[in-house]
């Protein structure tokens, strides 16, 4: 579905470059779900921004499906990520002014589609966000917010979601339904998801397991283990 080949991503020039993710070649297959984890400042956010047609990479392809999207011009990135992409940012990116129903179909009305309302109301209840659609982004909690970004990501059933940490801000019950709605939308619609988590019993929901140290994967686990994940974690902490 989707994939990098020698993606590189420095910030910065100069006296100290940063770089953010190094190298680093990897295929997704279609429908998979995938957990990217790794200590804070590894290239993870930075890898999903680029993969997702976000940000431009300083080296490297960045493949959607057939597309090399890292050699597209800006609208045909554009195009690419309304069709097949939906994203979760780590900081949420709502919409202050807009209510939690207009931020959730906001990607439906750029792209001029109808609101499914079955999936719309799918989505709405398996996050538990029915009696705060009115609410505007300040007038909710954080893990309110974090459910609101999650429900915008999905109700354009995109091919590929990219979820930056999206049960950060969850309390466990609230994100184990996120992560079991996730699960199911790979394994019933077929959807490709792509989720960076601290948090090894949310890893343990992916079918593999990739994990970064300064901006490289420095293990790839199949159907990873919360054990096998803290295990790993504390090595890079080490
Ligand atoms: P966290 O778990 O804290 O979210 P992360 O693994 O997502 O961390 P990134 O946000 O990808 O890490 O950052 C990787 C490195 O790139 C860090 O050293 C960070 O300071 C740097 N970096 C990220 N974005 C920028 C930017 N826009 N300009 C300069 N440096 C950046
Ligand atoms: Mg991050």
């Amino acid at each position: 579905a989707c994939g990098v080949s020698h993606l590189t991503k420095v910030f910065g020039s100069g006296e100290q470059p940063v770089v953010a993710v190094n190298d680093v070649s990897v295929a997704i297959a279609p429908g998979s779900f995938t957990a990217v984890m790794g200590p804070s400042g590894s290239g993870k956010s930075t890898l999903m921004h680029c993969m997702a047609g976000l940000d431009r990479p300083t080296s490297g392809d960045v493949y959607v499906g057939a597309d090399n999207i890292a050699r597209l011009p800006e609208k045909a990135v554009t195009n690419v990520r309304r069709d097949k992409i939906g994203f979760v940012f780590q900081s949420f990116n709502l919409l202050p002014t807009l209510t939690a129903e207009q931020n959730i179909v906001l990607p439906l009305d750029l792209a001029g589609r109808k609101v499914d309302k079955a999936l719309f109301g799918q989505v709405i209840d398996s996050l538990g966000l029915g009696d705060r659609l009115t609410h505007r982004p300040s007038q909710l909690s954080g893990g309110q917010q974090q459910r609101v970004a999650v429900a915008r990501a999905l109700v354009t059933r995109p091919e590929v979601i990219f979820a930056d940490e999206p049960t950060g801000a969850l309390d466990r019950r609230t994100g184990t339904a996120l992560l079991e709605y996730l699960r199911q939308c790979s394994r019933e619609q077929g959807q490709t998801i792509i989720m960076v988590t601290h948090d090894p019993l949310a890893a343990a929901y992916a079918d593999r397991g990739l994990m970064l140290l300064d901006g490289r994967i420095v293990a790839d686990l199949p159907h990873p283990t919360a054990e096998q994940v803290l295990s790993y974690l504390g090595q890079a902490a080490a």
